[in-house]
């Protein structure tokens, strides 16, 4: 799929580019930004500290960098949907390193409505689908709406963006007691996660914890 060179029925990546895939050096337990315990394991980086996220950790796949960047817009914005298959399969891999206690349910990160419309899908609910058939949870692209149609978040101001995601989401059902994972493609500033897992714990959540493929 990147080389082109011959692989195996069922691969879709190579061996060689597989080793080359950006992974994570060191990553902060509660954000997964890169080089966050080098000197000090198991702590949280300092912007988690300062302001802790309203969710309590974060497993990410990939730095968003080089080729996993080009897979994930193209799976987003050139509806090649077949790569959701080899990202979701990648993400899964690389949770049952991470993960040993599942959660209850995954909700991925829902589009408003408008944005669905265009787009004709929600990449996040399209990984989440191969996560959660791997680990027999449901996935409930329902229960959660995206009611404001948000900024793009790459137009604004560190501060613009936590307002820009502040009351984003609405819940449409209570999920007391629940342990939650949020489903999303790409974790940028995590304002969108932390809006999405403050909205669940106000509901009763119990835990919330991000999966992404990939974090900027
Ligand atoms: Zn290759
Ligand atoms: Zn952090």
């Amino acid at each position: 799929m990147l080389c082109r060179a011959r692989v195996g029925i069922n691969g879709d990546i190579c061996s060689a580019c597989e080793r080359m895939l950006p992974r994570i050096q060191s990553p902060c337990p509660r954000c997964a930004a890169q080089d966050a315990t080098h000197d000090a394991p198991g702590m949280s980086c300092g912007a988690c500290q300062k302001n802790p996220p309203a969710f309590v950790a974060t497993h990410a796949a990939f730095r968003y960098a080089a080729p996993v960047d080009k897979l994930i817009q193209d799976l987003k914005y050139n509806r090649r949907l077949e790569l959701s298959r080899v990202l979701g399969i990648y993400l899964t891999d690389y949770l049952k390193q991470q993960e040993h206690i599942l959660p209850d349910m995954i909700i991925p990160v829902p589009l408003h409505p408008t944005r669905l419309r265009e787009r004709g899908y929600n990449q996040a609910l399209e990984i989440a689908r191969f996560v959660g058939a791997h680990f027999r949870l449901p996935v409930s692209a329902t229960d959660v709406q995206r009611i404001r149609a948000t900024l793009p978040q790459t137009e604004l101001s560190r501060e613009q963006r936590r307002k820009n995601m502040h009351g984003a989401f609405r819940a449409r059902r209570a999920f007391t007691g629940l342990r939650i994972a949020i489903v999303d493609d790409v974790m940028t500033s995590g304002h969108t996660a932390d809006a999405l897992a403050r909205c669940l714990t106000e509901n009763g959540a119990a835990e919330v914890r991000v999966w992404v493929l990939a974090r900027a």
